[in-house]
């Protein structure tokens, strides 16, 4: 069979329940309101098939519900679940990286205002220990009381990027991560690399997936600017990748959808698999994410969005 075992993590866990960039695609859709079938084709440039496939798959993963347009209507309607919705701290985390390194044209702008303290807000994730922002390289891991090994579906779909006729809508507002997570081994390469892996053979003995498949992977993420390769020996002459700005700021996003994992896709309910300490201030790391003006946590019922050149009314 076409097993793979690697090492229990959240985020990989989170990956093989939605990390496939259609799921991301649909999720997106669906939070910003867009809930037909019609809608979606509409707006994903999806086809019909594979739209279907990914609404029964989503629904089954607890993500998605399906239920009849009040008023009658032939057409049923999706819903976000509680699963879902939990999901919201990640999409802001998206828009952030995205509007920092692929800024759209100004139709494209997402406007986020929090009604709590009436700003318009920009999204930052800190430590809420500390109160400090997050990154990256301030963070230790250690194994939690669920560390194992998970055996995974190797299920490999041929890693394709959206291209730009692949997804028409403005409302596609963080495409270029889609693009970089939407793919399940590619998602695992940045998140190994946050561990502070290098070498090629330190990402095969923890992602143990054909070389050529990995080297793919690899060769991808160098050139969207993720990674940069950096010789570490001579003879002969080998690089290892390391982690651009860029990438190290995808790590909010990661630590979002860890803490999703943790939550939701924990099968045997043995608890984390691997825990987090914020060196800055030497405690056990949860991350949350809050407005930048009033410092309070954000949830989806009390954020105003626009998508568009203008602010918010
Ligand atoms: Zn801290
Ligand atoms: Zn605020």
């Amino acid at each position: 069979m076409d097993k793979l075992r690697t090492r229990a993590s959240s985020i990989n866990r989170a990956l093989d329940q939605i990390g496939d960039k259609w799921c991301l695609l649909i999720i997106q859709e669906v939070f910003w309101g867009i809930n037909t079938f019609s809608g979606m084709l509409e707006a994903t440039g999806v086809s019909r098939g594979v739209l279907s496939n990914r609404l029964k798959w989503l629904q089954a993963q607890d993500c998605l519900r399906k239920r009849v347009a009040p008023g009658g209507s032939r057409h049923p309607v999706y819903h976000l679940t509680r699963k879902s919705v939990d999901m919201y701290q990640m999409s802001l985390m998206a828009v952030a990286w995205e509007e920092r390194y692929f800024p759209p044209p100004t139709a494209g702008r997402v406007h986020l205002r929090h009604r709590t303290c009436g700003n318009v807000l920009q999204p930052r994730l800190r430590c809420s220990t500390c109160r400090k922002d997050v990154h990256g390289r301030d963070v230790t891991y250690h194994p939690g009381p669920g560390a194992t090994r998970d055996v995974r579906d190797k299920k490999v779909r041929r890693r394709s990027s959206l291209s730009a006729s692949d997804v028409p809508g403005e409302h596609s507002v963080y495409r270029n991560l889609i693009d970089l997570v939407g793919d399940r081994w590619t998602a695992n390469v940045i998140a190994l690399a946050f561990h502070g892996l290098q070498r090629f053979d330190e990402f095969h003995q923890e992602l143990p997936v054909a070389t050529n498949i990995l080297s793919d992977r690899m060769r991808f993420l160098v050139q969207r600017g993720v990674f940069v390769t950096r010789p570490y020996q001579q003879r002969p002459l080998r690089h290892g990748y390391e982690l651009t700005a860029m990438g190290w700021d995808l790590f909010p996003y990661f630590l979002t959808l860890l803490q999703w994992g943790d939550r939701w896709c924990d099968p045997n309910g043995a608890g984390r698999p691997m825990c987090l300490t914020h060196t800055l201030c030497g405690e056990s790391l949860h991350g949350e994410v809050v407005c930048n003006h009033c410092g309070e946590e954000l949830s989806a019922h009390h954020v105003d969005f626009t998508i568009g050149p203008g602010e918010p009314a």
